[in-house]
């Protein structure tokens, strides 16, 4: 066995993904193996296996939900509603959490969403105070805005199931399995406590907030503490990955939404794809940046890794959009400042030490890299701004529609 591989030779993961992977004796990543089954998985026989599980969880009195889907203004929200209330006939509760980071375009398709597909949502709007202590903590602690909203996103589904008693819980893909294969899709793989604190929080579920940091209070944290074993397993909650069932291509699924209900999408100067995360202000920029000076690698890697892996993108012209991408500024960071009430000197103070490396406006820097953007042959579709107007703050909340 000779096995030195320390970065995959397809797609851009190196050993050092934070969620895990492995490389095999040809120098390819776990994640690109995986992806492999999507070309030879019969996806007739797992859809009827998705239909089979389903039925059972239908509300025979027509009194309750079928099951709850978490949504957002982005991502592979209208892709998921979509296929289970129209191709599944199940009549789901949506929930979303509020990251308070929002842009007037998230805001927008969140609304077009419920209406579009006439369902019911429930919006978890807690607490802003408490939302920026927990902020200014995990940032300053472990160099993370994202903690609030990913803690939320995966703990107000879990409680609303608790709470109106709907035990099924349906998800997009698995990010776990989507990028570096720590499963099969033949695992069908669900919702756990343990995925989620280990990988989505960190290793730092709400309760470990408490003992690390003192200056954060029980009253501050309990909205994101997962239910417990006892109330998921009294009620049979579970958590299903539409990934297990459906052939994955966000690229291919966000522009059939486009099509079929009028998703509004954005460039983005941090990466090639317009359909993930419009919904933030945040998400491809400082939390971008962060993910940068943590782990060496942003978003953009993700996407282009996830793009070779679908034969739409070739290794070289990817290097080159990864180079030209990462180098690209980051915007709104005063809008950031603004809301958690930091001066923009603090921040990059924080910024600074979590490494060595410099976030900068200066575009010269990527200067030889400005024609790569055009030249990938690799289309996305922009149809909207983030905002109209660059001087917009977050909308804390919104309706969307007057
Ligand atoms: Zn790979």
């Amino acid at each position: 066995m000779n096995n030195n591989f320390a970065h995959c030779q397809r797609c851009f993961y190196s050993i050092d993904h934070p969620l895990g992977l492995i490389i095999d004796d040809e120098g390819i990543c776990s994640g690109c193996r995986i992806h492999e089954e999507k070309d030879e998985i019969d996806w007739n026989q797992k859809w009827n296996s998705l239909k089979n599980i389903v039925k059972r969880y239908k509300s025979k009195s027509k009194k309750n939900y079928d099951c709850i889907i978490p949504v957002s203004g982005a991502n592979d929200s209208y892709f998921i509603v979509h296929q289970v209330k129209n191709k599944l006939g199940l009549n789901p509760l949506l929930v979303s959490y509020n990251k308070y980071y929002n842009t007037p375009l998230g805001i927008r398709n969140l609304a077009n969403l419920r209406i579009k597909f006439g369902c019911d949502i429930l919006i978890q709007n807690v607490d802003p105070n408490k939302v920026k202590k927990i902020t200014r903590t995990t940032l300053r602690e472990f160099g993370s805005i994202y903690w609030h909203c990913i803690a939320g996103q995966t703990a107000f589904p879990v409680q609303t199931a608790v709470r109106y008693k709907i035990p099924l819980i349906i998800w997009g893909a698995h990010q776990g399995l989507e990028q570096v294969g720590m499963y099969s899709h033949d695992h069908q793989v669900e919702m756990s406590r343990r995925y989620r604190k280990d990988h989505d929080l960190m290793g730092q579920e709400a309760d470990d907030l408490l003992y690390l940091f003192d200056t954060l209070t029980e009253n501050d944290i309990w909205q994101y503490r997962y239910p417990d074993d006892y109330e998921i397993n009294k009620l049979g909650i579970r958590g299903i990955y539409l990934g297990n069932f459906i052939r994955w291509d966000p690229k291919a699924q966000h522009e059939e939404m486009i099509k079929l209900f009028d998703y509004k999408t954005s460039m983005f100067n941090r990466t090639i794809d317009c359909y993930d995360h419009v919904d933030c202000f945040n998400y491809m920029f400082l939390h971008d940046l962060l993910k940068f000076h943590k782990h060496g690698y942003s978003k953009i890697t993700d996407h282009v890794s996830r793009e070779i892996r679908h034969k739409r993108l070739d290794r070289q012209t990817g290097l080159k959009l990864i180079k030209y991408h990462e180098a690209q500024p980051v915007k709104y960071i005063d809008k950031f400042c603004e809301w958690i009430n930091i001066d923009n000197s603090g921040l990059e103070f924080i910024i600074k030490n979590s490494n060595n490396l410099n976030y900068s406006n200066d575009k010269s820097k990527s200067s030889k890299y400005t024609k790569s953007r055009n030249k990938s042959g690799i289309k996305f579709f922009a149809n909207a701004d983030l905002s109209n107007n660059e001087d917009e703050k977050y909308i804390t909340v919104g309706k969307g529609y007057p």
